[in-house]
């Protein structure tokens, strides 16, 4: 239907850019009729504005808790102009019609995230603007519903030429609307459950803002999209893109895997990770950003080919011009000089997120993993390894630099997929093996690759010997931890907790091994 904007509704929380944007309705001959501070915003830039308590007779009362509830204000949103019956209705009772609505929330979720009290957070519960989006958004046929600034534009764009929304538009802004009241309505329910001590309450919903369409998902047959969920953390969703080609599915998903990775190192020191597949392939902390790279680099070269980068400080120069000689396809990092901006640049496809921060790898939060019919929620695993949490169960004693390095091997242990074997030396992984289905697998695969990165490197021995050795789960049996100390790893460490602890306690005291428990373990699938 297109019948010619007359009125518009204005009631907005976020008044960015509403003043233009009325001033141009007003100047299409449009009249205007507002809330409260939305109607002193528009007057004290000059507006002609009638107030909602002149149309419903009443005034705002209850702190702003009844402001637009009212049949004047939801008949002439929700009456179909093509029925004699609620035309009928609209004159009986001296409604008039509303063509447009505009309205933004009270910002529940900013007040949440700010910290505010239980009562002020209630208070920032819309109940009117929630009310009206609906009912204009389920008339849609009559009502164009702008609940966006980004939509002003393309509705003056169509006021102003013929005066009135192209039907089109307006079934557009009402999908948009009803998004908007279903995500607001699911941030109230997961704080309210919260509040409750629920952490998993009876139903739940997520909702995201969709960033962007993807040319298509893990493989070119599968479509895919890319949505916000509005969190905080420093990461992907939040980065800037600086440059490069778009990010695909892939990209996404393991640059994801490299920054929490590089996460578990805080910012102090330099740290670098490199990742395929959301697996590393090599990682390294250190005193020196340059020299972190080179040796996560060296730790398995050929698949660092089409890599993903992760910093854990501001990308320097030096380093981006050792990175740009291997084939990258993301780099990401807190931030970037100058000087490395312009090494990129002359590498177009590369591309280079900026996240502004390393997040906190103890921060809580949720994962989702998808199954048919259904999904698995769970908290993240948040858990540090700290070296008073370590229990030494072999008659040798670690000494402080093989401590150090299980220390760091864990860490990245838990960012590999499970069977997750990892050899460390001098603040670097040396060899990994990742996602095998035996324990035993995996160890032999990651002292194999000591030994290729070995003779890449013109190394004499595997790049193992002399290592320590990360398991994210108890070794079930002796079998892996000889393997591993076969490659050459001096000592162990692992969570413990096996029925045949003894024998492999047994085993590493007659290798000469040391052997550290954490009592953590971290499986990730
Ligand atoms: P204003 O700043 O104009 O006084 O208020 C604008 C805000 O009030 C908008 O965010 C709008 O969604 C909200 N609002 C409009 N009508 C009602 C109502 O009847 N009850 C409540 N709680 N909020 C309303």
């Amino acid at each position: 239907d297109a019948s010619p904007v007359k009125r518009a509704l204005i009631s907005v929380s976020d008044k960015t850019g509403i003043v233009d944007f009325a001033r141009r309705l007003a100047a299409a001959g449009v009249d205007l009729v507002s809330t409260g501070g939305t109607a002193r915003a528009l007057r004290e830039a000059g507006l002609t504005v009638s107030d909602v308590s002149d149309v419903t007779e009443f005034p705002e009362m209850m702190d702003g808790r009844i402001k637009t509830l009212h049949p004047r204000i939801h008949g002439g949103l929700l009456a179909l102009r093509d029925d004699e019956g609620h035309l009928k209705s609209m004159r009986d009772h001296d409604i008039a019609g509303i063509e447009l609505l505009v309205v933004n929330l009270y910002p529940f979720e900013e007040t949440v995230a700010k910290g505010a009290g239980f009562e002020d957070c209630i208070e920032n519960i819309d109940i009117g603007g929630p009310a009206m989006i609906r009912a204009a958004a389920k008339n849609h046929r009559f009502v164009g519903v702008v609940t966006d600034p980004a939509d002003y534009e393309t509705v003056l764009g169509e006021v102003e030429g013929d005066g009135a929304l192209k039907d089109e538009t307006k079934k557009r802004l009402a999908a948009k609307a009803f998004a908007k009241t279903a995500s607001y309505d699911s941030a109230i329910s997961r704080w309210f459950a919260q509040q409750n001590g629920e952490t998993f309450p009876k139903d739940y919903t997520l909702a995201g803002k969709l960033d962007a369409v993807l040319r298509y998902g893990e493989n070119p047959h599968q479509e895919a999209a890319f949505y916000r969920t509005g969190g905080k953390r420093p990461g992907v969703a939040t980065a800037e893109q600086a440059q490069g080609k778009e990010l695909s599915y892939n990209n996404l998903n393991d640059t994801d895997a490299a920054y929490e990775l590089i996460a578990e190192f805080g910012t102090e020191k330099p740290a670098v990770a490199i990742i395929k597949h959301a697996n590393p392939c090599g990682v390294a902390a250190g005193e020196d950003m340059l020299e972190a790279y080179l040796a996560a680099l060296r730790c398995d070269p050929v698949s660092a080919f089409g890599g993903i980068v992760a910093l854990n400080q501001k990308l320097t120069g030096p380093v981006a011009e050792k990175i740009v000689e291997t084939f990258t396809e993301v780099v990401i990092a807190p931030d970037a000089d100058e000087a490395a901006k312009q090494v990129f640049a002359k590498k177009k496809n590369l591309r280079l997120l900026i996240a502004g921060g390393v997040p906190d790898p103890q921060a809580p939060g949720m994962t989702i993993k998808p199954l048919a019919g259904g999904f698995l929620l769970q908290s993240r695993d948040a858990k540090i390894t700290r070296p008073e949490d370590l229990k030494v169960v072999t008659k040798r004693q670690p000494t402080d630099a093989e401590l150090a390095d299980m220390l760091f091997a864990f860490k990245v242990a838990k960012h590999v997929k499970s069977n997750a074997i990892v050899y460390a030396k001098d603040g670097a992984t040396v060899g990994i093996g990742a996602g095998q289905m035996s324990r035993l697998d995996s160890s032999r695969i990651a002292a194999r690759k000591s030994e290729d990165a070995a003779k890449a490197c013109g190394a004499g021995a595997p790049l193992a010997k002399g290592s320590v050795v990360a398991s994210d789960a108890f070794f079930p049996f002796a079998d892996g931890l000889l393997s591993a100390a076969e490659a050459g790893a001096t000592a162990v460490i692992q969570p413990g907790g096996s029925m045949r602890d003894d024998d492999v306690i047994n085993a590493a005291d007659e290798a000469g091994l040391a052997m550290v428990f954490t009592g953590v373990r971290h499986f990730r699938h």
